[in-house]
């Protein structure tokens, strides 16, 4: 096991003593594989039935939309990969809901889902969709006229193409600002989803969304990302990932 890797998990340890909590939570991948892998932030299909298995142990409701205090989780998945489309079976046969964050300018490309493929995941009813912008790219690198059209672009694409209002916004690689909360509030989104870890309904700010990374967590330590044990992170992850001030 690689040095890092050791590293966390000693940290996740100290976590699980100091932030145990039942809260609600939302957690996140970027997509699921069997046999075809289309980018290595992916989680072996048999990884996440462990991940499924721990949550029902734990007590865990998988939900399409957090309602309670404790004891709910939200699976989310990023970029909208085209392998959660071939394993969606397993999350029908379980009757698991997913949001999946579509970067619209990516939908259909190489390696991304495809139109259709989202329709018919949208038809079971188990799928929601929000918005990861247009392009992906860093939404504080940009003046403002450019993340404008990032933030409602991609809002309008997704709400033509699929028919329903788009609500919630993913920062691209989690970089947010009080510029970007400011205008995707603006501009018509209610939830914005960080990557932030701790519980939902301890709000680093209101109508941001912590998260906490899974993708790659073996049982122990999702058992004890679950208990809340990666808010350990916090402070590190908010200093990469929140300018703040107005960019
Ligand atoms: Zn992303």
């Amino acid at each position: 096991m690689s040095l890092k890797r050791l590293l966390k998990q000693a940290f996740l340890k100290v976590g699980a003593l100091y932030y145990n909590s039942s809260g609600s939570k939302v957690i996140y991948y970027h997509d699921i594989h069997d046999r075809k892998k289309y980018t290595d932030m992916s989680t072996p299909i048999e990884l996440f039935k462990k991940h499924i298995d721990i949550l029902r142990e734990c007590d865990y409701r998988p939900v399409a939309e957090i309602k309670n205090r404790e004891k709910e989780v939200e699976i989310t998945f990023d970029d909208g990969f085209r392998g959660i489309y071939e394993n969606f079976s397993f999350f029908v046969d379980n009757n698991i809901p997913v949001r999946i964050f579509l970067i619209s300018g990516s939908i259909g490309e190489k390696e991304y889902l495809e139109k259709t493929q989202i329709e018919q995941m949208l038809e079971t009813g188990l799928l929601t969709v929000g918005s990861h912008t247009v392009s992906h790219n860093n939404l504080d690198n940009m003046d403002e006229i450019t993340a404008v059209k990032e933030l409602k672009e991609s809002k309008k694409a997704l709400e033509d193409m699929f028919g329903r209002e788009i609500k919630t916004l993913c920062f691209p690689r989690g970089k947010f600002s009080d510029r970007t909360i400011r205008l995707a509030f603006e501009l018509g989104y209610e939830k914005l989803y960080s990557c932030l870890p701790g519980n939902y309904h301890v709000p680093f700010k209101k109508g941001l969304v912590n998260r906490s990374l899974v993708q790659h967590a073996d049982e122990a330590e999702f058992k004890k990302i679950l208990q809340g044990a990666d808010k350990i992170f916090f402070n590190r992850y908010l200093k990469q990932q929140y300018r703040p001030g107005e960019t």
